[in-house]
């Protein structure tokens, strides 16, 4: 009989607990002892919940992240957090790493860990710092006490660590060049020291997680893993190494050949390497197949998922086991607490929780298939399908026909960037060195307090209105005392810059309670794109017509790209996402074609998460870009060439997808260049970025004042790069976390500096 278990559970807590633990321990206000107590109940309550399964999994609980666990799990952490080598580590030096040490303390200062996004999921992980000797040493021991814990409580615990390999590629080391394979031979026998205390404490099994095998690894890599394991292997300890996110492709021989006891395939992303594996699998080799979707919120069919494991089940017998297709980490944890989303759109999703019952009726249907309970989950699974493929919720014939007459069309702006400047520049009558902002203006408490009241229905339409009003008057106001030359309305109406588009769209749902973990405490609340995409009226129009009523200044319209929304959704699973990317294009069209005829000239399509979306293989990248460039034109496609359209990137590199750059043939591309010193303007310079560009000057992450000379220090810099005819100046990004002093004091520096520049230009 199929076995069942779950690679991982949400550890944020379903009203996040854990969030609230930690922010209250960082603030001085609850003891170590009471976050730690907090910590025991939900990872408790979480292996409750997963009391169905064969195994569960421990050492997914993380008080920060994942990575910088196994990071003090192995001594690998940075000097200036204040660990030394080779010592046991506590739970303070944990978050100093994760988050820094602020200016006022009283022990010097240190700058946290660097921070990137853990593959393609919106999930952050610390990046592991190794110097160039690094040495590992077993210093901490929070896994091993989980599996305690876990195993004292009566489950039968499945520990789950990040594999050597994947370890050390997501690791950097202090000369960029170094070769980070050169560390495993000091890495394993930590490893090993490990698996052997695990084993100690009670596992049987464990499961390395190497997800790297879903990219494209260099043939040193693929190569490593073999040895690697045979050098890993502990008598009285199975290991389940685990894939996920994509299919194994040219790492498939490697997977297979691995000297452990099997092996976890996400087959909803790797779905067609079933059979090949399956044919290949060496005998006695457990095949953990992640059937249900990990990363997303629909319901598996559960009939389509049996069509694909009755045969893999006739044939492995009790050597095939069931799960989720990676970490359930990536998704809210219950369902059952949401009360407001649309009645028949409930039955359509599963979270954390939902999911794990969908792996019991699963290995239930595969043992007793004509048993009447099977037949009536299988039943209520199949009704729930069918009313989604059929809901005129999703199905909107005038949405798709549209998007049917656009696929054709290349959606570039009929006149070239070098025309349409000159037009532009004959209409705005801009500085050299134009100045403006990317959007958002801080967003103070009272304006979050006239939104929490709006929504609980405490403060009317008009009242909140004439609130935000006031907002864009102050905002306006200080713009033009600055004498910024571009100004923005300061998107005060916006709690989020997707929830608040997707709010207006049709095809939107919303949850209440569908947090995910983005990194630390930080958690994001991701709509849900469960139908065709249709703007349903006018969205930003009236603040923005209010806005530009108020000065004689060009006031910027403020949207969200098509790109941005799709990554930071939750998206359908019953259309390719290029498709519904078209759709979200044509809702914000419209909304483009609005503002121009409301006398608004520069419109700002912000897409932060372009290259965010980027597939993890390299040869699924230009099918990508093809389409992503594609709906960012199809929303700008329309207008008059005197309309100047810009968007916003946040910082990312783009030497990679630098043609893809260009293809979006923007007026104005802002970006966040102050942290690498416009060192990202290089790839620009080579590639004679041919529209204009405004790299940021002052990093807006930080309250520090930036000064004229630093600014103009930089633009000098970007100058030697872009010539001074194309450039703007502009911060790295929207100023919603920063205080309106902080936000004054730093503009007026800036448009001194912009002032001074014009004559030295
Ligand atoms: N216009 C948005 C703002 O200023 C852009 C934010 C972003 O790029 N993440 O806040
Ligand atoms: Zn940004």
């Amino acid at each position: 009989m199929a076995r069942i278990h779950n690679l991982g559970f949400p550890r944020i807590g379903a009203q996040r607990e854990l969030k609230f633990a930690l922010e209250n321990y960082w603030a001085g206000d609850s003891s170590l002892t009471d976050l730690q107590a907090t910590g025991r109940s939900l990872r408790a309550a979480h292996w409750q919940r997963q009391a169905g399964l064969d195994l569960v999994p421990v050492g997914d609980f993380a008080w920060y992240d994942q990575v910088l666990t196994m990071s003090a799990t192995l001594g690998v952490l940075p000097e200036r957090a204040g660990h030394t080598p080779g010592t046991a580590i506590d739970l303070d030096t944990l978050f100093r790493v994760a988050r820094g040490r602020a200016q006022n303390s009283c022990c010097g200062t240190n700058a946290a860990s660097e921070m990137t996004k853990w593959f393609d999921t919106n999930y952050h992980y610390l990046v592991p710092e190794f110097t160039e000797n690094q040495a590992f040493h077993l210093s901490y021991h929070q896994l091993i006490e989980e599996t305690r814990e876990a195993i004292a409580q009566g489950h039968n615990a499945k520990p789950v660590l990040i594999g050597p390999l994947t370890y050390l590629w997501l690791g950097k080391c202090a000369r960029p060049d170094a070769d980070k394979l050169l560390l495993l031979d000091d890495l394993i026998p930590v490893y090993r020291q490990l698996l052997q205390a695990l084993r100690d404490a009670g596992a049987e099994w464990v499961q390395m997680d190497e997800p790297i095998l879903s990219l494209d690894l260099p043939l040193p890599w693929q190569q490593a893993f073999e040895s690697t394991y045979h050098r890993l292997q502990i008598r009285g300890l199975q290991q389940l190494v685990a894939n996920y996110f994509g299919e194994l492709g040219n790492n498939l021989s490697v997977a297979l050949q691995l000297p452990v006891a099997g092996l976890h395939l996400d087959a909803v992303r790797g779905g067609v390497e079933i059979g090949r594996i399956v044919d290949r699998l060496s005998p006695h080799k457990i095949l953990s197949l992640g059937i249900v979707d990990g990363r997303n919120i629909w319901v598996t069919d559960l009939e389509a998922a049996l069509t694909v494991l009755r045969p893999v089940a006739e044939r492995l017998g009790d050597q095939l086991w069931l799960a989720p297709s990676c970490s359930l980490l990536h998704v809210p944890v219950d369902l059952t607490l949401e009360t407001a989303l649309p009645e028949d759109v409930q039955p359509w999703l599963a979270f954390a929780q939902q999911k794990l019952e969908e792996l019991v009726t699963l290995k239930a249907a595969l043992a007793e298939p004509h048993s009447p309970a099977v037949t009536e989950k299988l039943k209520i699974n199949r009704a729930a399908l069918a009313a989604r493929r059929t809901s005129a919720r999703i199905n909107q014939v005038d949405v798709q026909a549209r998007v049917q007459r656009l696929s054709s069309h290349n959606a570039f702006r009929p006149t070239k960037f070098a025309e349409r400047n000159k037009l532009q520049q004959a209409k705005f009558r801009l500085p050299l060195l134009p100045t403006t902002t990317i959007g958002s203006f801080p967003q103070t408490t009272e304006i979050r307090k006239a939104r929490r009241l709006h929504k609980q229905g405490k403060l009317s339409g008009r009242e909140y209105a004439q609130l935000m009003r006031a907002e864009i008057q102050h905002a306006i106001a200080v713009q033009e005392k600055l004498d910024l030359d571009v100004l923005v309305h300061g998107e005060a109406e916006r709690n989020d810059m997707v929830e608040y588009f997707g709010e207006q769209l049709t095809g939107f749902a919303f949850t209440q309670w569908g947090w995910v973990q983005s990194y630390g405490s930080r958690c994001v609340k991701p709509p849900i794109i469960v139908g065709d995409v249709a703007r349903k009226q006018p969205i930003t129009l009236e603040w923005a017509r209010y806005a530009q009523s108020l000065t004689r200044k060009p006031v910027k319209g403020m949207l969200t790209g098509p790109n941005t929304i799709l990554c930071w959704s939750f998206v359908r699973d019953d259309q390719p996402r290029s498709r519904t990317a078209q759709q979200l294009a044509l809702a914000i069209r419209d909304e483009v074609q609005d503002l121009e005829a409301a006398g608004i000239g520069i419109i700002q399509i912000d897409e932060p998460a372009l290259r965010e979306g980027l597939p993890l293989r390299k040869k699924d990248w230009t099918e990508y870009l093809a389409w992503a460039t594609h709906a960012f034109r199809v929303c700008c496609a329309e207008v008059a060439d005197t309309t100047q359209i810009h968007t916003h990137m946040c910082y990312a590199e783009f030497n990679d997808i630098m043609d893809s750059l260009i293809a979006l043939d923007a007026d104005v591309i802002t970006l966040e260049t102050s942290r690498s010193q416009m060192a990202l303007l290089d790839a620009f310079e080579q590639f004679t970025y041919p529209n204009q560009i405004g790299p940021g000057v002052y990093d807006i992450h930080s309250p520090n004042l930036p000064t004229v000379e630093w600014i103009a220090e930089l633009m000098h810099r970007a100058a030697e790069k872009i010539p001074p005819q194309q450039l703007w100046i502009n911060p790295d990004c929207g100023l919603k976390t920063r205080t309106w002093p902080e936000t004054e004091a730093a503009l007026k520096v800036m448009v001194r500096a912009a002032k001074k520049l014009r004559n030295e230009f």
